[in-house]
């Protein structure tokens, strides 16, 4: 199926939801490197990215074939002349900036080492070096994780939310897999178990049997990604640590500061990708009476962010 560029796809009913599409963006490396590069620099051609990025042709053309599907990318010029062919990001593709803003500001300060592969980002509106902070889009206010809250809506579900396919094609090898720039948000988000994991622990699921409730997985599956999360200090257990189902695990400020990523993510999804039975999730700002919508803001002056207004130096 082709997505409309400019205006929201409607999705068949019963199918993978609009998370599941966000999912599909956000958990592959050269997509978001891709974008990096076309919503920063304006890149457009298959060589200019080659110039910047070490992808090979068959991965790259790959890659532009899925997001043009997608709605993201608009190919422009002679289609028998690949190298002709410009990709312009459409208004859905622009709209994708605060996945790659929330991403890269997360591993820049949590992920070892990604500081310094990662340019610093600045607030053309101040003038300064800023972190895009979470703010409610009703209220304008900075928000905390633990003062949003969610529930599945009429297309929501873990089975329909965890995508079957990603834009990561097996078959291209290990040569797909990525440079290594967002190691740690690819392990968090980079496959339909983890991804649901990390939206059951953000709903508030703290014990393995709250976990296996609200996902159906098997119980090798979500032991296998408690574990991860640990590792990666993302969840911290407290309890019997000999028995999962008698301990607890809490999001740690690591793991709690990957939420605009994720609902970045799940914004991008339902404005883009409408289920005919209504949204998948359901967002309120707790204890403030309304609904909650993503705004991201500038960490320094606190003023709301615009992607053209944020430079890499
Ligand atoms: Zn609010
Ligand atoms: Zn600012």
């Amino acid at each position: 199926m082709m997505h409309p560029p400019d205006r929201p796809s409607v999705l068949g009913a019963g199918g993978d939801n609009a998370i599941a599409f966000a999912i599909g963006v956000a958990a592959d490396e050269w997509t978001l490197l891709i974008l990096r590069h076309a919503l920063q620099n304006g890149t457009r051609r298959v060589h200019d990215w080659q110039a910047v990025l070490p992808v090979s042709t068959a991965v790259l053309t790959s890659r532009l074939r899925r997001m043009t599907e997608v709605g993201i990318f608009v190919p422009v010029g002679p289609g028998h002349d690949p190298n002709a062919v410009e990709y312009h990001l459409s208004r859905r593709g622009t709209a994708l900036w605060p996945i790659i803003v929330s991403i890269w500001a997360w591993e820049a300060t949590w992920a070892d080492g990604q500081a310094e592969r990662l340019p610093a980002m600045r607030h053309r509106g101040c003038g300064e070096l800023f972190a895009p902070l979470l703010g409610c889009g009703t209220c304008g206010r900075p928000v905390p994780p633990r003062e949003v809250t969610g529930e599945f809506g009429p297309s929501g579900s873990w089975p329909r939310t965890a995508p079957n396919t990603t834009m990561r094609r097996r078959s291209s090898g290990s040569a797909s897999l990525g440079p290594g720039f967002f190691p740690q948000s690819r392990a968090l988000i980079g496959n339909r178990w983890s991804a649901a994991m990390l939206g059951a622990a953000y709903l508030g699921a703290r014990r393995f049997s709250e976990f296996q409730r609200r996902l159906s997985a098997p119980a090798t599956v979500i032991a296998d990604r408690l574990r991860t999360f640990r590792d990666l200090g993302v969840l911290e257990v407290s309890g019997d640590p000999d028995r999962s189902d008698r301990s607890t695990y809490r999001l740690t400020d690591k793991g709690r500061a990957f939420f605009p990523v994720v609902m970045s993510a799940i914004e991008w999804g339902q404005r883009w990708f409408l289920a005919p039975e209504g949204p998948a999730l359901v967002f309120h700002h707790r204890g403030a009476d309304h609904a909650f919508s993503v705004l991201l803001l500038c960490s320094a002056c606190s003023a709301p962010l615009a992607g053209r207004e944020i430079e890499a130096v």
